[in-house]
């Protein structure tokens, strides 16, 4: 990476603000419901601790809208926090307020405080230059260990970065790494597959990666804007009309690059979209007209296996079918275990089909699973994300 991490500077002692993603799921009693993103900060939070720091961590929950609302309060995140460290974690009750600052003002070595969500302030997603200069006055250095948000300029991931020597911290720095080398110096043949609702979600990824892959492979909602724009009968499945000469273009832009797309061959078609429909498998040249495609069938589950076990590299991105019901998640699932045999490089890059990796109990066996959805996707898309351009270079 060449831009500075927590290992290239000297730390010792200093007051660090450190940006992280603790946009954690929660039920509706405020009990943390999946704590991933949180594990995930702990190799930096615990670096910083052996180096005598003062910690102040600051992070979004949620879409508050700019107001104080309890149930985005942090409050579960320093009690997680806490019970994980097995240490005390201060908590603010704001963000700059007097109650922050002061707590900021006498924190100790080895202390750590938690401020309250920084979108309780509407400055933070305006990117505010006084409330940027307010957030770094209470620290000497900036780390930015939030990928899930590196793709979003605001405040407390680029704005403070203007104000304070800012390096990224170790979860930034895999995140970068495992997703950089996939697509820029992958081990071949690099499959990229892609899934999800919609072409129009996908369009800047599927169109970037064609530069790079050797074969991708299209499940999902989006499959049907594919497969009407060569012509077939799509029932009721989800697609966009208006994308279908689009669709054209990219399959022409693959087969110029001679990059391998697969389609799906068969389809799980449902009379309903509702978990319980009824349901049957057709080909997916022949979706009858009051039917629906909601998952990939096993004939194209085959067709992929066997091309995925080919990889030496592979990143996933959405769903192949409508995972949340149980009868349509039978190729999402079926992948992920593929995914999890073979001996490669596997990448998921966050979202529902990490979700999908958790629901079947893979994710220890997957090489790296993003903590973020969007910008993962954002980097997929060969973007610069602003919370890693505002760091220092090496
Ligand atoms: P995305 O956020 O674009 O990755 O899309 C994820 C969503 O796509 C999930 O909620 C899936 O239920 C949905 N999805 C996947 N396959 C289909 C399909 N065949 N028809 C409708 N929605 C689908």
């Amino acid at each position: 990476m060449d831009k500075k991490t927590i290992k290239d500077i000297d730390l010792k002692g200093k007051k660090v603000l450190v940006r992280c993603d603790f946009n954690v799921p929660m039920d509706e009693n405020q009990n943390i419901t999946d704590n991933n993103r949180i594990v995930a900060a702990l190799p930096t939070i615990k670096y910083l601790l052996e180096q005598d720091c003062k910690i102040i961590l600051v992070s979004h929950l949620g879409r508050p809208k700019g107001e104080f609302k309890k149930e985005f309060s942090l409050e579960p995140v320093a009690k997680e926090l806490s019970k994980l460290l097995n240490m005390e974690i201060i908590m603010a009750k704001d963000v700059i307020g007097e109650d922050a600052t002061e707590k900021a003002k006498n924190l100790k070595p080895g202390e750590i405080l938690l401020l309250e969500n920084v979108r309780f302030h509407r400055e933070e997603t305006d990117n505010d230059p006084e409330f940027s200069k307010k957030l770094a006055s209470m620290a000497e250095i900036f780390v930015n260990d939030a990928f899930g948000t590196a793709h979003r300029a605001h405040s407390s991931t680029t704005g403070v970065a203007e104000f304070l020597p800012a390096v990224s911290g170790f979860l930034i720095e895999k995140e970068l790494k495992f997703l950089g080398n996939a697509i820029n110096n992958p081990e071949r043949p690099l499959i990229a597959i892609l899934g999800g609702a919609k072409v129009s979600d996908k369009i800047a990824v599927i169109d970037n990666l064609i530069e790079k892959v050797d074969t991708l492979i299209i499940g999902g909602g989006m499959a049907y804007t594919f497969l009407k724009a060569q012509g077939y009968e799509i029932g009721n499945s989800i697609c966009e009309i208006d994308k279908l000469d689009l669709a054209k273009q990219l399959m022409e832009k693959a087969n110029q690059k001679n990059v391998k797309l697969l389609l799906p061959v068969d389809t799980k078609v449902g009379k309903e979209f509702k978990s319980d429909t009824e349901s049957k498998t057709v080909k997916s040249t022949e979706i009858p007209s009051d039917w629906q495609g909601l998952d990939i069938g096993e004939k194209t589950i085959e067709l992929y296996s066997e091309e995925i076990k080919k990889a030496k590299t592979v990143i996933w991105n959405g769903p192949l079918g409508v995972f949340e019901f149980d009868q349509f998640s039978v190729g999402t699932i079926a992948i992920a275990k593929i995914l999890a045999q073979i001996d490669a490089t596997t990448i998921i890059g966050g979202g529902d089909s990490a979700a999908a990796v958790k629901k079947a109990g893979l994710e220890d066996k997957i090489t790296h699973v993003s903590t973020g959805g969007g910008a993962s996707l954002e980097f997929l898309e060969g973007k610069k994300l602003p919370g890693i351009a505002a760091l220092m270079d090496k």
